[in-house]
Formats: C-alpha cells, structure tokens, sequence
C-alpha cells in the first residue's frame, strides 16, 4: 500500500469528501508519465480521466498559455476577443457546426445543448415539446439537470426532486427510443460511445436510426461528445466513424488538454434560437483558455495525433483480445480508439489499485469494467509495458 501522507491527511480535514481518491499525490506530469511526491513514476491511462490528449504539460500548450497570460487574460463576454473566434473557426471548420457556445465544463456544455432544444422547439410554435430522450447508463454531468439527464440511478439518489423532461431508453435500442418520443419530446442526446456507462459503442446503424427518428418527427439529435470528442475515438469526432451529423454537439475534456472549457457547437438552424441574454458564462471562452485550446487544437494536427493514435489502438485492442482469451475472468474488450474497456466478471478496483502499485494509472468504471483512456499519444510500447503486467495480474485474479 502507497503511504498516506501529510498532503492526503491535510486533504482530509479540508476537501469536501465527494470523490474515491487513490491513496497518491501527484506533482508533475510529462507526456504520458506523472510522477508522485516520493517520486514514483507512473504511466498514465486515465489521462485526467479522458482529458489531456496530447500528454501532460505539453510545451505548445504552455507556451500559447503563458504568451496569452502576459497579453489578456480576461474580459467577459461583452466585447469581443480573437482566440475565441479563431477557436470556434478551427472547430467549425472541421465539423458539422457553424456556431459556437464556449463554457467550462462538459455538464455546462450539456445545459446550454438542453437549453437550446428547448428554446428551440419554443422558438418553432411547438412549446409542448420539452423532453430530452437520453440513454440508460449515461452520463451527461453532475449539475441538477444533468444529473437528471443521465440515465443512472446512483447518480441521482439523494438529490430529488430531479430536474423534470427527461425520458431513458436503453441504448443501442433503436425500437426503445421510437417507443420513448411523445408529443413533448424535444430532442434525443445520446454519447457516440457510452464512456461512463461501461465504454459501449453503438451498434452500426445506431446513429443513423436516431437521425431518421428525428428528422422523421422534427427533434433535435444531439451527441454528447464531452468524452468521445477531439480523437478519443480515432476520429476528431465520434459520430465521423458513421457519418451521422447530428444538430447540437458538446465538447469539453480534451478539448483543452486539462485547461477547463466547454463548448456547444450546433447549426446555424439550431443556433438562431439563442438571442442576446438567452444564455451566458462569465468565464465561457476566455482569451487565455480558448488560446491554449487552439494550440491543442493546432498541435493534434500538426504532430498527425489521430494517425498514430488508430494505430496504436488497433496494437492496444490486439493485446487486450490476447488477455481475454488467456484470462477467464475477463468478459470482453470494449470501446473505440483510445476509449478502451475491459470488461471483467468481477469488481474490477482491487486491479487498479494493484497496477497503481505497479506504476500504472488505470480506473474502472461500472464496477467490472477497467478503462483506457490514455493520451493520445500513448506508444505500443506503453501498451505492451501496461498488457504485460495485467496478464501477470489477471492469472491470479
Ligand atoms: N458528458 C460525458 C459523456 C462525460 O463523460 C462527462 C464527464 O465524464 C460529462 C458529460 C461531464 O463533464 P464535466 O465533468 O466536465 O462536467
């Protein structure tokens, strides 16, 4: 067991106690490695939990960050600011959206993606239609609507009254989600691949089917890409691996590489329904932060992120399909690009603290299921250092 510190005892009388932490304080990070305060290093899978795509303290990011703090830092909203819009240019530019909403957060992007639908169905004479249908097992946030979003119980108990207007149907569920859509319904946001919920990926068709059910009943689709978003899949967006465009998207996690931003990108269509003083964010897309997200942006092209990142996951699925054929106690290997699970036939945490023990950062989710979700940058032999202690781990499991 890792020794519990002065740092960790001093966290226990002053943090609020929300989070299972692991017993490690951790003081630096490069590339995919961060070290801890004994000086321990680790190979990192967790990434920030699905965040820092190009690796820990990436130069390019440092430097746009600290070029931008000495410039402006700043302003708010109400006047304009240029990494802002060149940040939303580069977004646009590469995907379905023509507009942008900047925020701080992946819940945040979500509310202003349901404000949106809402406002919307207004906007067109139909103001009955509120409803969001979303997937059992998702995971939109932990703001009170969110929360009411996301399809899992643990998640809202204890904090009911729930947000009302949202409906779940389980995903991959084509004919469930049919059955769900009522004269209220607003909209579907379902994620291109389930991360929290125990990394699951639509079966083919899946976005394609939702597509139709909502241009056949005029709803907005809307794809949570907070967490499959900025390559995690392979592809600079999720819903690219099925050509399935949808009206709204939300994007946070690796969008930043760890700076906090959020960012709601829709069609112009879609978009219209926001006027002045309809939605607002102080901090929504600052210079600093928007600076330092265009040069993860920039970078992940530039260092051609996405092409090795594919290659590595075909190498890191290969190895994970060796340890389920060798190892009964795993169930399945899970997921798309970088967001990789292993789903096992039991409580999956005594392994994650065990590879930690053994310097490697992995976290479960769903109880039975260890996930992947390293930089993009991660290497094959990353991978093969990670597989080699797992299949050691797993015989004895
Ligand atoms: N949506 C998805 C798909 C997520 O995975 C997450 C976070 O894990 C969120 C929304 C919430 O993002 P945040 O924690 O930045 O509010």
């Amino acid at each position: 067991m890792s020794e519990i510190t002065k740092t960790m005892e001093a966290a226990g009388k002053v943090l609020a106690d929300t989070y299972f932490r692991q017993p490690v304080v951790l003081v630096k990070g490069s590339g995919m490695r961060v070290w801890d305060d004994t000086g321990k290093e680790y190979l990192d899978f967790v990434a920030g939990v699905a965040v820092c795509i190009l690796g820990h303290s990436h130069p390019a990011v440092a430097d746009a960050l600290a070029r931008q703090a000495r410039e402006l830092v700043h302003v708010s909203n109400l006047y304009y600011t240029e990494p802002q819009v060149r940040l939303a240019e580069w977004l646009t530019a590469r995907s379905f959206a023509e507009k942008v909403f900047f925020c701080n957060s992946g819940a945040e992007a979500n509310e202003a993606a349901i404000k949106l639908a809402r406002i919307y169905q207004k906007k067109k004479g139909r103001p009955e239609r509120y409803r969001i249908i979303t997937a059992e097992k998702s995971f939109h946030g932990r703001t009170l609507t969110t929360l009411s979003a996301t399809g899992q119980e643990k998640i809202q108990k204890g904090f009911e009254p729930l947000v009302q207007g949202f409906d779940h149907a389980p995903y991959n569920d084509l004919a469930a989600v049919e059955k769900a859509v009522t004269p209220e319904t607003a909209g579907i946001m379902m994620e291109p691949v389930q991360g929290e919920g125990g990394v699951v990926a639509p079966d083919s068709g899946y976005l394609a089917g939702l597509r139709k059910i909502c241009d056949r009943q005029g709803l907005l689709l809307i794809y949570d890409e907070v967490q499959t978003g900025m390559g995690r899949t392979g592809k600079l967006f999720g819903y690219e691996h099925e050509n399935v465009a949808p009206d709204i998207m939300t994007l946070a996690k690796g969008l930043g590489n760890g700076l906090p931003v959020g960012a709601m990108l829709a069609t112009s269509e879609a978009a219209a329904a926001f006027t002045p003083g309809t939605h607002a964010s102080t901090f929504g897309g600052t210079p600093l932060i928007c600076a330092a997200a265009l040069a993860v942006c920039e970078t992940l092209e530039k260092e051609g992120v996405l092409e090795k990142a594919r290659e590595v996951s075909a190498h890191f699925i290969a190895r994970l399909s060796e340890l389920a054929a060798r190892h009964k106690v795993v169930a399945e290997v899970r997921g798309r690009g970088l967001l990789l699970g292993l789903a096992l036939k039991k409580e999956a945490g005594p392994l994650v603290g065990a590879l930690r023990e053994r310097g490697f950062l992995v976290n479960a989710v769903q109880g039975d299921v260890l996930r992947f979700v390293p930089p993009l940058v991660v290497t094959k032999k990353d991978v093969d250092a990670l597989c080699g202690v797992l299949d050691e781990l797993l015989k004895d499991f």
